[in-house]
């Protein structure tokens, strides 16, 4: 967690992975929409999510789409999603009607050669990533955008950063992933 007073927590309970919202609602950064930033977060909180995943994986996966979720992307962006687990090339699928392709690595020859048939400069207009984002940055088009989850990543440095002209963007609120894709249901079925 990046906070110390985590807004957002995991428990496993019974082999289940359980995610609380501790969002109070009502500080500075609750009504912005920020729900992450919260100020003033309740000692008890809110189940969320719950699925039979990793908790490390549930966190990376659900706030890494949440922060695609509201990206702003447009609908018919190229989109690549790096992870070492499925669930958010599936999360990222069930919201964005645009080519999503997934790897473990930017590196891979397979998803190279579709980009290149998907985009003029073979690079994708956006890259989702629950770990990777010096990769992410590096992979992206020039001026593209690289969403990443409310964990520790392999962190770009400044430079990389303004020489390609990228957008990092950061979750807000699980809550943004829920309404893309309508019901919590929805979400855990995946996880
Ligand atoms: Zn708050």
């Amino acid at each position: 967690m990046k906070d110390e007073i985590a807004t957002l927590q995991i428990r496993v309970e019974f082999g289940i992975t359980r995610m609380f919202d501790h969002a109070c609602g009502n500080c500075e950064a609750c009504l912005r929409g920020v729900l992450l930033s919260c100020t003033e977060p309740w000692a008890v909180g809110v189940e969320i999510l719950r699925g039979a995943v990793e908790p490390d994986v549930m966190l990376r996966a659900v706030t890494a789409a949440a922060a695609f979720a509201s990206s702003g992307a447009s609908t018919d962006a190229v989109v690549l999603v790096l992870s070492d687990t499925p669930t958010l090339a599936k999360l990222i699928r069930t919201i964005h009607t645009g080519p999503v392709l997934e790897s473990t690595s930017s590196a891979d020859p397979d998803v190279r050669a579709a980009l290149q048939g998907l985009t003029p400069t073979g690079r994708p207009d956006a890259v989702v990533t629950d770990r990777q984002g010096r990769a992410a940055v590096k992979a992206v088009v020039r001026g593209g955008m690289v969403a990443l989850p409310f964990a520790e990543v392999d962190a770009p440095s400044v430079t990389e950063l303004v020489q390609r002209e990228v957008t990092l963007v950061g979750p807000k609120a699980v809550q943004d992933l829920v309404n893309r894709v309508g019901h919590r249901t929805e979400i855990e079925a995946f996880l």
